[in-house]
């Protein structure tokens, strides 16, 4: 069959929408038809040149959709499901896999590296030429094929353009408060980068309990949207020294830094306080490294830590912020930003490197 997609063909060029060749689902997947992507700072990394994975290919991995055909054998999806994907197509059975850690499965991430499922294949081309899948999903195009054990229920009542946010953005920042940090209620909190997934640690951390939520961001904008959905205390990144001096001067319980960037890291360890922790959520560019004083980890007993994906298993995750969602605890509708046709992939792209507020989403 065929699907219409966002090609990407490296750092620098432009997107182009092809109709690419479609391989029908096979035994265990499930045919998606895409309602709504979001544009994530990993598929960011790529635009940016900052990661070299293999091209031609199709971003994008955190979106919404309705299954319209099932393979061989699949009888938990049905057509006309509303389902989120999780870009966690692991293996199943590797000890991280049966920790409920699909993310740090090893075949996985072999995959990810590689842009392809984690069989190898792709299941997508282009007049013959192989067409890879970003972080092992694809999901700016029209049509997907995945196994039915990433595309997960949503049920009823929650409209797909917020449930996209889900996918990525939502399991990993909330994720990164409830199930890495485990922040304490009455806790301390410091988050660095106010972006899609900065927002969802501020959010995390509020339904946690944090009785102090701390966050920065050069965009005022963004920090708006920050204090509105729990951020007690906002400052621009020139600000932050001054304020916590005067507030913090021992530095908060928790820290995460929501951007991956060593600089971003680096402030949000330094004001972690003694015994506290600090937990890197976004990804870095390729390379990078810290510079880091022992001293930090044995006089001052601090921890410094990371998490990929909300240090959960989606599909046991997702049910817990949905009923966050429902419960009118977790906000998803505050955190759409502008959203495009396909065809409109380019200028969706730009609206996303210029720091749009809300998610940039594209709506296949
Ligand atoms: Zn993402
Ligand atoms: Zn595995």
């Amino acid at each position: 069959m065929k699907t219409r997609a966002a090609v990407f063909r490296g750092a620098g060029q432009p997107f182009e929408v092809h109709e690419l060749d479609l391989e029908e689902p096979r035994a265990g997947e499930v045919l998606v038809r895409m309602a709504a992507v979001g544009i994530c700072g990993t598929d960011l990394h790529s635009v940016k040149g900052e990661w070299n994975r293999p091209t031609p290919s199709v971003l994008g991995h955190e979106g919404a959709g309705v299954v319209e055909a099932v393979g061989e054998g699949v009888s938990s999806r049905r057509p006309g499901d509303e389902v989120v994907l999780s870009w966690a197509p692991s293996c199943g059975e590797c000890e991280d896999c049966r920790r409920g850690r699909p993310a740090r499965c090893v075949t996985l991430n072999r995959a990810i590296a590689a842009s392809t499922l984690p069989d190898g294949s792709t299941g997508l081309s282009l007049d013959g030429e192989t067409v890879y899948r970003g972080t092992a999903t694809g999901a700016l195009a029209e049509r997907i094929v995945v196994s039915e054990r990433v595309a997960l229920p949503i049920g009823e009542g929650i409209p797909l353009e917020q449930a996209a946010l889900l996918g990525c953005a939502a399991l990993t920042g909330v994720g990164a408060a409830l199930f890495a940090a485990r922040v304490e209620s009455g806790s301390s909190v410091l988050v660095v980068g106010a972006g899609g997934v900065g927002q969802f640690v501020v959010q995390g951390a509020r339904i946690a309990g944090a009785a102090e939520i701390v966050c920065v961001d050069p965009l005022q904008a963004r920090r708006e949207v920050a204090a509105r959905l729990g951020a007690t205390r906002v400052a621009d990144p020139d600000e932050l020294k001054g304020l916590m001096k005067a507030e913090f001067p021992d530095g908060v319980d928790y820290a995460f830094d929501a951007v991956g960037d060593p600089a971003t890291t680096e402030t949000a360890f330094r004001w972690t306080r003694s015994g506290g922790m600090c937990v890197i959520v976004g990804l870095p560019a390729a390379g990078k490294r810290l510079d880091l004083d022992p001293v930090d980890f044995v006089r001052r007993e601090r921890v410094l830590t990371g998490t990929i994906y909300g240090s959960a298993d989606p599909a046991v995750a997702l049910p817990v912020l949905l009923e966050h969602v429902r419960a009118g605890r977790l906000d998803l509708a505050s955190q759409l930003g502008p959203s495009f046709p396909l065809d409109g992939i380019n200028e969706a792209i730009a609206a996303a490197l210029a720091g749009s507020p809300g998610r940039v989403l594209v709506t296949p």
